[in-house]
């Protein structure tokens, strides 16, 4: 069998480029008490997905929590504003970022998100993963923002987020998509595999028309 070796340059360039294309694992992220996220590894791979992201957009992620997200926006897309009303979570998205060497693409904004939408400018993708109550102004402002052919997605852990979100959506013109996603994890025993549920996490998603 032939082996293929590597000098130092070319490794660290490789393991660079893996980087764009893997979804990173869950435990390699810094974690904060009281931050939320981040958002499972599977649901962050539906969510690169359904935002139909490329090298070209611009992302608004509202509510970047622990960065999860905002992670996986800033290896692909061209540039990400990343919003939190939470000091705490602003930090460690910060730190996150830097851990993967993707700062310099993320403008971090500690703001409450409907405030900060009103003075940032052409975003292509819009991101809503925490709304604190503020939920329809945010998607009705974010979404009247959006070029037509832009992305809004939205990921809930309660259903009103979803059903409000559908609704809104609805009202504005949009024609949502809503996908449940059911994630059990196996453990694997002496005696077989033992699978244990998460949370379910519904994404409601529409393009601009
Ligand atoms: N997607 C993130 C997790 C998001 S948790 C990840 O993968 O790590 C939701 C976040 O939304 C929390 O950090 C919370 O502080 C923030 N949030 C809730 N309401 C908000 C609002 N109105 N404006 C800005 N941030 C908000």
């Amino acid at each position: 069998m032939e082996t293929i070796t590597y000098n130092i340059y070319e490794y660290i360039f490789l393991r660079r480029i893996n980087m764009y294309f893997e979804i990173t694992p869950d435990e390699d992220f810094i974690k904060t008490d009281g931050v939320p996220g981040p958002t499972k590894h599977e649901i962050r791979a539906l969510v690169i997905s359904k935002t139909c992201l490329t090298d070209e957009d611009v992302v608004v992620d509202v509510g970047c929590g622990t960065g999860g997200l905002t992670l996986e926006f800033a290896k692909r897309a061209k540039k990400v504003y990343s919003i939190d009303i939470n000091p705490d979570a602003i930090q460690t998205t910060r730190a996150n970022l830097e851990k993967f060497g993707v700062a310099n693409k993320v403008e971090l904004i500690e703001e409450e998100g409907l405030q900060a939408l009103d003075h940032i400018e052409d975003f292509t993708k819009l991101m809503i993963g925490g709304s604190g109550g503020n939920l329809q102004n945010i998607i009705e402002a974010g979404y009247l923002k959006l070029p037509v052919g832009g992305r809004i997605i939205i990921t809930s852990i309660v259903l009103e987020t979803a059903t409000e979100s559908v609704e809104m959506l609805k009202a504005l013109g949009a024609n949502p998509e809503v996908v449940t996603l059911n994630v059990s994890k196996g453990t694997v025993l002496d005696r077989g595999v033992m699978m244990k549920a998460l949370n379910p996490i519904t994404i409601v998603s529409a393009r601009k028309e």
